[in-house]
């Protein structure tokens, strides 16, 4: 069995054991004081502390493994995110998705309106064009007859000398 109860037994009896060590360790101390003062006229050297004062391997183990077993324990608790079944996560993508679907077919409108705007003008612009520069050159009834001879004399003049 290595359920919590029987870790919490493990920790006490290996706590127990530590502090029975340490108590050992306290009364040898003032032993070793005691002993001190009676024969202060004679040089005793105090006993080396025992080796063994730190804290046991044993117990400092069964710390770290209940301290492990708690972080693995809090970890599993908690639920991970998971995006394919998050609704927000959902929402959020089938808002972009819509976004981009939006914007594409925006884009390709424009440059199809602009494709027929720009057919339509090259369309529209020969005849305009055509109709505005022959009214242009036309002249006008209320013009001088013998100025309206001499500005057809003088354009055909470099036509005929250009045919040459
Ligand atoms: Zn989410």
């Amino acid at each position: 069995m290595t359920g919590p109860r029987c870790r919490q037994v493990d920790g006490a009896v290996a706590l127990r054991t530590y502090c029975k060590k340490r108590i050992q360790h306290i009364k040898q101390q003032r032993d070793l004081h005691e002993c001190t003062k009676e024969h202060r006229s004679t040089s005793i050297q105090p006993v080396e502390p025992i080796s063994d004062q730190s804290v046991p391997v044993r117990f400092m183990c069964t710390l770290r493994l209940n301290t492990f077993r708690e972080e693995m324990r809090r970890g599993a608790e908690q639920d991970f995110h998971e995006p394919s079944s998050c609704s927000a996560c959902l929402d959020k993508q089938a808002d972009l998705a819509m976004n981009f679907f939006l914007r594409k077919k925006r884009n390709q409108l424009q440059a199809q309106l602009l494709q027929e705007k720009v057919l339509s003008h090259l369309y529209s612009k020969d005849t305009v064009c055509l109709l505005g520069e022959m009214l242009k050159d036309m002249p006008k009834p209320s013009d001088d007859p013998c100025e309206i001879w001499q500005r057809l004399m003088s354009t055909e003049r470099p036509t005929l000398h250009d045919k040459k």
